[in-house]
């Protein structure tokens, strides 16, 4: 591809989701000016990423996943790249090599490039059938390949396998669950929690195998079978391989970027290379749970540390709060909300509250009157509140034992956090659900 003229803008966001949008959406409240381009290896403007299980259960068309209304991007003088790869930085001369031949200069930055498929080695893996679930064109991919009564292995029973389980049940396929752990969902839920939503997708006719992998896959060209590591074969038409995200951080591997697991940023978004910022599930960014930076990749932290990022990229000091892992689900028609430690790491200082009746569960982990975790299962209404009370650093010690009470509500909590429940907060202050009244707001102009 021969070599094409720079150009030049004042902010370079890499990735159109979550993060890139959150970003675009603060500069351009502060900044009206000055030239944003946003670029993407993908052809689509931004798109809701959790509900391409949607759109392969046939529940949702590419229109009705928009993150954006479709003139988004003209509306705010956004220059969007789309299906243009960024292939090489250099970061001392501030130049972006597009695969297209395109060079852009960028005076600030963003790394807003999500995560990449965990794919193991494993014979067969290159068949015609082998899937991976994380964007758009895998949903429509497998999409086109399906049929009725097509039958599917999942590898992996987290969250991206359980979403695309149920998706494939909807389109009428078979599925067979294989996890490598003891339980389902493990991430995520502690062992009570696994083994209900593991009961909800065996009633829902999904066949669970944990404790086993999928050593090879058999075939032609096309995908005929799974062998497990204990030898079962199991028939089957695909394969979707659903075992993990890990960040996108190719474009930083080998530089100065300071990376971990991923890219190392403070409370302003920011990482230890001037003017380079990086947000969402690229980046690690601070858990107010474990006090330390760690990956947290879920839909809103991404869009908020976006939205940080981007003040601070137009010279407005703003700090991420902190996230952490914080899960709303339905699958199977069984509501699931988690947040938090939900498994206490050791025994001391740890104390747990829970209960389980007709078929609910609830738990909420403890540690020194604060709660750093929580499980709800079926009923889920009071999950909202205890969020609020780990995401505000509540103190309940007073309340604790009423925590899981029927009528825990409003009446038990300290004045401040009822009267901002109610909405009767003064702006600027915390809201009901722990953030700021809008967390990605400015904190100040210094
Ligand atoms: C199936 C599924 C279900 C999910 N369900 C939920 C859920 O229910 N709730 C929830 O909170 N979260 C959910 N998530 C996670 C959520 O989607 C992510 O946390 C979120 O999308 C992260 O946003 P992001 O902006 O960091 O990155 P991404 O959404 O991953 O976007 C990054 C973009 O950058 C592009 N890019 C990367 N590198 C380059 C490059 N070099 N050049 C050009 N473009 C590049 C990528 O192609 C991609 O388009 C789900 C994810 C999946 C896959």
């Amino acid at each position: 591809m021969g070599k094409k003229k720079a150009i030049r803008t004042e902010y370079l966001l890499i990735g159109n989701s979550a993060g890139g949008i959150g970003a675009a959406e603060a500069i351009r409240e502060v900044d009206k000016r000055n030239s944003i381009k946003i670029v993407s290896d993908e052809p689509y403007q931004a798109y809701s990423r959790p509900l391409i299980s949607k759109y392969l259960a046939g529940e949702r068309n590419v229109d009705e996943m928009l993150f954006r209304p479709a003139d988004f991007y003209s509306r705010n003088g956004i220059d969007h790249l789309l299906d243009r790869k960024v292939e090489h930085l250099s970061l001392d001369r501030r130049i972006a090599q597009l695969a297209s031949g395109e060079q852009i200069i960028w005076k600030k930055l963003l790394l807003a490039t999500g995560g990449v498929p965990i794919v193991p080695k494993m014979k067969g893996g290159d068949k015609e059938g082998v899937f991976t679930f994380l964007a758009l064109k895998d949903a429509i991919a497998i999409n086109a390949f399906i049929e009725d009564d097509s039958q599917a292995v999942v590898i992996g029973g987290g969250l991206i396998g359980i979403s695309v389980t149920e998706a494939l049940m909807k389109r009428k396929a078979g599925v067979t669950v294989v996890e490598m752990k003891d339980r389902v969902l493990n991430t995520i839920l502690d062992e009570t929690a696994s083994s209900i939503a593991e009961e909800a997708l065996r009633q829902a006719g999904v066949r669970v195998v944990t404790n086993q992998t999928v050593a090879e896959v058999t075939g032609g060209d096309r995908v005929d079978g799974v062998v497990l590591d204990n030898g079962e074969r199991i028939r089957c038409d695909l394969v979707v391989i659903a075992i993990g995200v890990l960040p996108r951080i190719e474009l930083v591997s080998g530089t100065d970027i300071k990376v971990n697991r991923g890219i190392v940023v403070d409370r302003c978004m920011s990482t230890n290379y001037p003017d380079v910022y990086a947000c969402g599930d690229a980046a690690e960014a601070y858990d107010f749970i474990y006090g330390a930076n760690r990956l947290t990749p879920i839909w809103p932290n991404a869009y908020i540390g976006g939205r940080v990022a981007g003040y601070n990229m137009a010279g407005v000091r703003a700090e991420y709060r902190g996230g952490t892992a914080m899960n709303s689900l339905n699958y199977f028609g069984l509501d699931i909300a988690t947040a938090g430690m939900v498994v206490p790491p050791d025994d001391r200082h740890w104390e747990v509250v829970s209960q389980r009746n007709n078929g609910a569960y609830q738990k909420i982990v403890l540690n020194d009157d604060l709660v750093m975790g929580m499980v709800f299962v079926k009923d889920i209404e009071k999950s909202g509140m205890i969020f609020s009370l780990m995401k505000d650093r509540v103190k309940v010690t007073n309340f604790r034992q009423a925590l899981l009470a029927d009528d825990f509500g409003l009446a038990y909590l300290p004045r401040e956090l009822w009267q901002e429940c109610l909405g009767t907060v003064p702006a600027g202050s915390t809201s009901a659900f722990g953030m700021p009244a809008k967390a990605e707001e400015p904190i100040s102009s210094e």
